[in-house]
């Protein structure tokens, strides 16, 4: 199965993508993830992502394409994929076309993660990672118990660095003019499928899995 997520900041795609790895065996292809890690390794390319990210703004196309065609080459991927944050423009969305038509393998599907404006800020600006465990974390939505098993446990509370209001606010608007178009794109190509995402991990997941 091929797929592509699409949604707003903060919609869940992400967690979504990961139970769904879990449960079919193919790989989550996160290039936000993929870009922190050039980021943590301290690469100059890293280094100028960095200043990208921080402001809320994109990579480049090129870049862009060249990391997601490098890592759909690699053994894991030929199964199947959920690619979770790329395409994010048109241009993406059109290379990532051409790319899989040259393969012969086109996507299955685009999957929308539908959700309001209020919801994603409380989503981004409460979203915390447990130094200890890695566990994803809100300090608006998950337990009391949850956040302090983390903290007594000796672990911090981790905030994204792009997770600040400002940010915030600028990866919104980018996803606006320049992301969302991109529900147009897949709708004319009869591949797009919309999932409320407003609710909790499990009732997500199970609309996600239906709309597959
Ligand atoms: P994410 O973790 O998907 O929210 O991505 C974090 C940041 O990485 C974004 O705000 C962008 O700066 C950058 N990024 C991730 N994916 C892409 C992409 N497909 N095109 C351009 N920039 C990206």
């Amino acid at each position: 199965m091929r797929i592509v997520l699409l949604g707003a900041p903060g919609s869940g795609k992400g967690t979504q993508a990961k139970k769904l790895m879990a449960d079919r065996n193919i790989p989550q292809i996160s290039t936000g993830d993929m870009l922190r890690e050039a980021v943590a390794a301290g690469t100059r390319f890293g280094q100028q992502a960095k200043t990208i990210m921080d402001a809320g703004n994109l990579v480049s196309d090129d870049i862009m394409l060249g990391i997601i065609s490098e890592r759909l080459g690699k053994p894991d991927a030929q199964d199947g994929f959920i690619l979770d944050g790329f395409p994010r423009t048109e241009k993406q969305a059109h290379d990532l076309e051409e790319l899989l038509d040259s393969l012969g393998t086109p996507l299955d599907a685009a999957v929308l993660m539908d959700v309001d404006f209020d919801v994603l800020m409380k989503r981004l600006t409460g979203r915390r990672t447990c130094s200890l465990t890695g566990k994803l974390l809100n300090v608006y939505f998950s337990s009391q118990e949850e956040l302090d098993e983390c903290t007594n446990a000796g672990g911090e509370l981790i905030q994204r660095e792009d997770d600040n209001e400002e940010t915030i606010s600028n990866r919104l608007d980018v996803y606006r003019k320049q992301t969302e178009p991109l529900v147009d794109f897949y709708r004319d190509r009869e591949r797009l499928r919309t999932v409320d995402a407003d609710g909790s991990i499990d009732e997500v997941y199970e609309r996600f899995v239906n709309a597959l």
